[in-house]
């Protein structure tokens, strides 16, 4: 075995508890350790002037201690050590936390170098933590420090000479895993280079360099290897559709005409599956765009040759609906459409397995429960999963295993943009729904103070009166003491006692499937008039009459989850309104509310929400099986992104 493959204890100084400690940051083999790359670096020999220093800047001021320490403690525990200190240009104090000890390092009057980070509170300029050195000391490190991602425990000295030690043993054996060409041609680095300038640069341009370089590999190997699936796929045989769909005898069994934008989605569809290479294909569209029929359409072309389609959601309610829908659409053809959870009775379960195995049902629209081992198909033509990113590439690729080299298509429930949708499902072709159905209005959306929840839910009662619908979106089902969030039981209540007359339902995830399918049901045929609900309601849900949508502690929901659960209304060409209660001061979260009350765009509104809280938030990273980047930012470096993503376009096509 490789050292560098070895558990990160066969080196000096790593016991159980370190081992441990080192886990928390991902580090479990030697190798890792080499990965752990600095989140930034200390130039301490960028001596900056204090009147010139920045908040959360790293450097080094010199400054003579002005004053005696002092130790303040705040509450037990906590030892807080503070000194004035100043140079020619201004004061500062540097602060250190539960380390009184640093005191005896420091005579007033004499100066020293400090080196840390800034932080200007309270206006004052403190550096935190700092280190202390002897301007005149040859004790000399080295110029340009790294500085690590830390967890408790873990210091930054450790962590260096740990990785100091793991480079010396393994820096040998290290291999190039970039082509040669690449390197050349992006003026990288190489492997060994990189490390080295990346852990123990002489200067910051070097280390800009080795993080280039980086950020580059870990682009190329997600790009190279979702490439190679693809190719993978396109290699194979599938099934040969005949064209037997005309996009206009389509239209005539809907009671709507299809926007251009989804006839282009069908067209290009049309395409795949009449051709000999299996479809692998991701619609993307905002909510509302109508990305269902166009995998109606999908499914009736397999069905007019005799295959069989599967058609995932993921979750009951989803499925159900998604049941109903396809099943009224196609229902002027001899079509026999089912539905499988796993809620079902065990004896309807059993008949359904049988008759896929023998081909007597024709759609199958599910949940996971379609990718369980004791299904099987007869001649499964077409598989659609459907809100795409709570699913795993695993699962999907389960389901596709049920039949041989079956047309995929994936609808993705978060439109994201272009570029990173390249980026993360470069395995895929990918169709854009670009469009609206025409007189969809405009949903206005407003963000209200707690405190006019009754106005809020006077007007509910309004719009019901009209004959509309509305839904109430909670973050908790029932009250719990540790948070003072809204639930849906207490939303219940304050309907109750406030006397309004409305029909109202809760709905949640912990409801049977039955109950949620019932209440589903009344609401969609107008029988119930509120709907409380948690966020279960958040994708696929349609019904059109609705039109007022309230949440509750909208700032506990993300920017692209509310865009979701706005797309419940506004679905006609009824004026609809939703209103974002908040119960919060806080200015950030109110200023990323107001994204939502100035925008409807789906894909403007899921780049924002990646820049506020990170992609793999968003996108469930870790669902896709697809690894994190330890060093790259698919939204920071989205330029590095695109030129990787033609780079290893045209290294695939030379090799
Ligand atoms: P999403 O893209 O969010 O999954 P759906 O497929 O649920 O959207 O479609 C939303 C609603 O719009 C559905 O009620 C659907 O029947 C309707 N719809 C779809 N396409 C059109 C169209 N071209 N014109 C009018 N209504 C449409
Ligand atoms: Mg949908």
């Amino acid at each position: 075995m490789k050292i560098s493959d070895k558990p990160v204890d066969c080196i000096k100084g790593v016991g159980p508890t370190r081992l441990k400690l080192l886990k928390k940051l991902g580090i479990s083999r030697v190798k890792d350790l080499l990965y752990h790359f600095p989140r930034d670096y200390m130039d301490k020999g960028n001596i900056v002037d204090i009147s010139r220093v920045k908040n959360g800047q790293l450097c080094t001021i010199a400054a003579m201690v002005d004053g005696r320490p002092v130790d303040i403690r705040p509450r037990k525990g906590l030892v807080i050590t503070k000194v004035a200190v100043k140079d020619k240009t201004g004061r500062a104090f540097a602060v250190w936390y539960n380390q009184p000890f640093v005191k005896k390092q420091l005579l007033s009057g004499k100066s020293y170098l400090f080196s840390g980070k800034i932080q200007i509170k309270y206006g004052e300029i403190q550096m935190v933590n700092c280190k202390i050195f002897n301007p005149s000391s040859n004790k000399t490190f080295s110029r340009i420090e790294p500085v690590y991602p830390l967890t408790e425990k873990l210091t930054q000295a450790i962590l260096r000479k740990l990785i100091a030690e793991a480079y010396k043993l393994c820096i040998d054996e290290v291999e190039e895993v970039l082509p040669d060409a690449i390197l050349k041609k992006n003026r990288l680095p190489g492997i060994k280079t990189a490390f080295k300038n990346i852990h123990f640069p002489q200067t910051l341009e070097a280390a800009q360099r080795a993080i280039k370089r980086f950020k580059y590999q870990e682009f190329f190997l997600l790009q190279l290897a979702l490439i190679k699936q693809k190719q993978l796929f396109k290699n194979k045989r599938g099934i040969c559709f005949k064209d037997k769909l005309n996009i206009g005898e389509f239209e005539k069994i809907l009671d709507f005409s299809l926007t251009n934008s989804q006839k282009k989605v069908i067209l290009e569809i049309k395409k795949d599956m009449t051709s000999n290479k299996p479809m692998n294909r991701l619609i993307q569209g905002d909510v509302g765009s109508g990305k269902t029929i166009v995998a109606i359409a999908a499914i009736l072309l397999a069905f007019k040759n005799n295959y069989q389609s599967a058609f995932m959601a993921p979750t009951e309610v989803l499925a159900w609906q998604q049941y109903q829908k396809i099943k009224k659409i196609l229902s002027s053809f001899n079509i026999t459409i089912e539905y499988l959870a796993g809620s079902l009775a065990k004896n309807k379960k059993e008949s359904i397995l049988k008759d896929l195995r023998t081909g007597k049902i024709d759609v199958i629209v599910g949940t996971h429960s379609l990718i369980q081992e004791n299904i099987s198909f007869n001649n499964l033509g077409l598989v659609v999963t459907d809100e795409e990113h709570r699913f795993g590439v695993r699962q999907r690729a389960l389901l596709r295993r049920k039949g041989i080299n079956p047309d995929v298509l994936v609808m993705s429930a978060t439109p994201i943009p272009r570029t990173l949708a390249l980026a993360l499902y470069g395995d895929l072709d990918i169709s854009i729904i670009d469009e609206l159905p025409p007189n969809r209005k405009h949903v206005k959306t407003y963000m209200v103070k707690h405190h006019l929840r009754k106005r809020v839910y006077d007007f509910v009662a309004r719009e019901v009166d009209k004959g509309r619908q509305g839904y109430v979106i909670c973050p908790l089902i029932e009250d719990t003491q540790s948070a003072n969030w809204k639930s849906v039981e207490n939303i219940e209540k304050f309907i109750i006692n406030s006397g309004y007359t409305f029909s109202f339902k809760i709905l949640h995830g912990k409801m049977k499937a039955q109950e949620k399918e019932e209440t589903l049901q009344k609401f969609k045929e107008g029988k119930i008039q509120v709907l409380i609900s948690t966020s279960v309601v958040e994708v696929g849900i349609d019904v059109s009459n609705a039109t007022v949508m309230v949440v509750e502690n909208a700032e506990r929901f993300g920017l692209a989850q509310l865009h979701q659960i706005r797309g419940r209304i506004g679905r006609n060409n009824f004026e609809s309104h939703c209103i974002l209660i908040c119960e919060t001061d806080n200015k950030e979260t109110l200023k990323k509310l107001k994204i939502l009350v100035n925008n409807n765009d789906g894909f403007y509104i899921s780049q924002k929400d990646m820049e506020l809280r990170g992609p793999g938030e968003l996108l469930g990273i870790k669902q896709h099986g697809l690894p994190e980047f330890k060093i790259a930012d698919i939204l920071k470096d989205e330029l590095l992104l695109k030129k990787v993503v033609r780079d290893v376009e045209a290294y695939v096509k030379d090799y």
